[in-house]
């Protein structure tokens, strides 16, 4: 979702006067929930059947002029609800990727990268629907102010020095192979902590025990972990000097938020993102990248992708960006 808001700013250039609904999964809803470029989010509820949710979407749409289409997802739910919604003016239904390459990658023949930012797909995708050039836009992620006023709560119980930088560490992945040790990050949480930083450790309920693990090698840290919805993730992600997080969702939110941003890549490709003011690092294996999204296990059984990405070269890049300060508005 935050990879669209630069397709969004070409949208709203193209077609200034047109009502922009975005259909999206309940969890990923809060991350346009404020940007200026929607007009309504139709969030699908857990559980929530296509049927229903096609109702409430038509509900949502203008009752006369045309509809236009843009399916970023290509996935049968999408198949079913673009079948049942009257969309008659232009369409565009997103092409992910070749089969050869979804092939070639899913049976461990070739490795991944991708030709094009993630984002400039989607801004393809928006210039084929309007059917003309357009001005890129820009990552973006808008925090409303009650946001921030909570996760600055938390941070305060849970014993924030305003005095000090704020590191923000995520080290939750879905995917094990997207998922730098603990205890590396906990070593360079020791790291910021003995530089003057606070850390702030964040993670979803699952990833508590994780958490906990970081905290308790890196006596402290803050720990965030397991109360923190996307809307205070968001705010938290605002309040921070600098973050460190996996390829993950919280990794591109601080890169929405201009929040320099230290990434840890292991099997998924780090060239698909910008990273000016940002720092990726990827220890560039010839095995690597060997997923799309990342992997359950390493195939090769090693995973030397990320253990080959030391502690040393993390906490250099860290200083690095915490020296730089903010970042202004970049790509994608
Ligand atoms: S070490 Fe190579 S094969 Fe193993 S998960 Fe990483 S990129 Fe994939």
């Amino acid at each position: 979702m935050i990879l669209l808001t630069p397709a969004l700013d070409a949208l709203r250039a193209a077609w200034p006067k047109t009502r922009i609904v975005v259909a999206v999964g309940a969890s990923a809803a809060p991350i346009l929930a404020h940007d200026p470029n929607v007009s309504g989010i139709v969030a699908l509820a857990p559980g929530e059947g296509t049927f229903a949710y096609t109702r409430r979407l038509r509900a949502a749409l203008p009752e006369s002029g045309p509809i236009a289409l843009l399916d970023l997802h290509g996935k049968l739910r999408s198949l079913a609800i673009r079948a049942l919604l009257p969309f008659d003016g232009p369409r565009v239904v997103w092409h992910k990727r070749d089969v050869l390459d979804t092939v070639g990658v899913k049976l461990r023949l070739r490795t991944w990268r991708s030709d094009r930012l993630h984002a400039d797909r989607y801004h393809l995708a928006v210039e084929q629907l309007v059917g003309r050039p357009l001005p890129r836009g820009r990552l973006r992620c808008v925090v409303a102010p009650e946001e921030v006023d909570r996760a600055a709560g938390l941070l305060a119980a849970a014993g924030r020095d305003l005095a000090k930088p704020l590191v923000g560490l995520s080290p939750g992945a879905k995917w094990a192979t997207k998922r730098w040790p603990a205890e590396r990050f906990a070593a360079l949480a020791r790291r910021a902590l003995a530089a003057g930083c606070d850390v702030a450790v964040q993670g979803s309920p699952d990833e508590r025990a994780l958490c906990a693990e970081i905290v308790a090698q890196a006596p402290g840290s803050l720990d965030l972990s397991g109360n923190v919805d996307i809307p205070t993730l968001m705010g938290l992600v605002h309040e921070c000097t600098a973050f460190i997080a996996n390829d993950s969702g919280p990794m591109h939110l601080a890169r929405a938020l201009g929040v320099p941003t230290l990434a840890i890549f292991g099997s998924t490709d780090p060239g698909m993102f910008a990273w000016t003011g940002h720092r990726a690092l990827f220890a560039g294996l010839p095995c690597a990248p060997c997923s799309f999204y990342g992997r359950d296990a390493c195939p090769l059984g090693h995973l030397r992708c990320l253990l080959d990405i030391e502690v040393e070269a993390a906490w250099t890049a860290l200083e690095a960006l915490l020296a730089a300060g903010p970042v202004g508005a970049v790509g994608a």
